[in-house]
């Protein structure tokens, strides 16, 4: 057994960055400001993007993305109940309605043939969610909402490096990103959201700071803006200066540490080949290229148990997620009972997210092995 314990993830941070961090401290420039601009510009390029608004965090990139499309009372937006509970929780707090689209059982993410049924005239958006660092198939969903106008708004919190069809999830569409301590590269917290549709951007760039017509930090005058004026009621979701300088270093070593994931999660892979009752995530069929995220396994049998189990044996685990439409509010809101999405609930039951970022080495995968198989022999 491991004498130290295993978190299932750290951030890596390097001293440069720290240095970088540091430096912004003593500039006397900390909120929204050039090294914002400068990581707008940075993530909008590595991903081929047309442009690019850096937030506090995804939820409220999703918040401003929501507003500017005007979802409210009496509207219905389709995502799928296994996502992170923001999404849905935002849904309905604009006052709209949530619709939840099952999941493929392997891969555990949305399709048109999952969504399509779903779609009323009252649909405004549909929210898919790239899971674990894999592509969903989006063309055929771009097409169903490109036939009906209905928006489309793709959850890329865990696709920061992925790819679909040799094209980087940010550079078509709108996508949302996480920065969160866990994600692929992160800022402390924070998140970025990337649109190829310029009026949607605008507009998020304004929600995301009361609704005024500029930033407070002038990118010509490099000074502050004078007073700007309420285009429309907006947030408070800028990110800092401080988040940015950290989200540039990060952005630089992102191709680094999803190959570094990506290794680490082929070493899995091939291990838990030989073991059975443990059954990891199914790879998409269609062209893409997996950022692994998350390096997710179905346990059969009791999966609580064996979380705790292994943390007992010093390995942490996470659990994405448990599904949002059994949760309590959303049960006794919308009446909702289990048998409504059977593959996001069977999912729901047995995930568990093993250990996984660039830090770790290949004796850290194989400590995690093992504790699985002493583990599974106790039962
Ligand atoms: C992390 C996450 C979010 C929220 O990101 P924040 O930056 O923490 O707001 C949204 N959706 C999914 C799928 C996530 O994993």
């Amino acid at each position: 057994m491991r004498s130290t314990f295993l978190p299932f993830s750290s951030p890596s941070i390097s001293e440069e960055e720290i240095a970088a961090v540091s430096d912004v401290l003593r500039s006397g420039w900390i909120t929204t400001g050039p090294n914002c601009g400068k990581f707008e510009q940075a993530f909008a390029d590595y991903c081929g993007a047309d442009g690019a608004v850096a937030v506090s965090s995804a939820t409220g990139g999703m918040h401003c993305v929501l507003q500017a499309l005007e979802v409210g009372a009496g509207d219905e937006v389709i995502t799928p109940s296994m996502t992170w509970v923001s999404t849905v929780n935002l849904i309905c707090l604009l006052g709209a309605k949530p619709v939840f689209a099952d999941i493929d059982r392997g891969t555990m993410m949305v399709s048109r043939e999952t969504i399509e049924p779903l779609i009323t005239d009252k649909t405004k958006a549909i929210i898919p969610v790239h899971y674990a660092g894999a592509s969903v198939d989006m063309d055929p969903i771009r097409e169903l909402a490109a036939e009906r106008g209905i928006a489309l708004v793709e959850d890329a919190a865990h696709a920061a490096g992925t790819e679909y069809k040799g094209e980087r999830i940010g550079k078509k569409g709108t996508c949302i990103f996480s920065f969160h301590p866990i994600k692929n590269i992160t800022t402390g917290e924070g998140g970025m959201v990337c649109s190829d549709d310029a009026e949607l951007l605008a507009k998020v760039k304004s929600l995301k700071f009361h609704g005024l017509g500029v930033d407070a930090f002038d990118r010509q005058t490099q000074g502050r803006a004078p007073q700007a004026q309420v285009l429309q009621p907006g947030y408070k979701y800028n990110m800092t200066d401080i988040s940015a300088v950290l989200g540039l270093g990060q952005l630089a070593q992102l191709d680094g540490f999803n190959a570094r994931r990506t290794e680490l999660a082929n070493r899995y892979l091939q291990a838990l080949e030989q073991i059975p009752g443990i059954q990891p995530l199914e790879l998409p069929t269609h062209d893409q290229l997996h950022a692994w995220h998350l390096f997710i396994v179905r346990v059969e049998g009791d999966r609580d148990g064996f979380m705790a189990a292994l943390k007992q044996q010093n390995i942490g685990t996470g659990l994405h997620f448990r599904a949002v439409h059994l949760q309590k509010y959303y049960t006794e809101t919308f009446g909702i009972e289990r048998g409504l999405l059977p593959n996001t609930e069977w999912n729901s039951d047995r995930i568990c997210s093993l250990p996984l970022c660039p830090s770790m080495s290949d004796a850290d995968v194989d400590d995690v092995v093992e504790a699985i198989k002493t583990v599974l022999k106790k039962d």
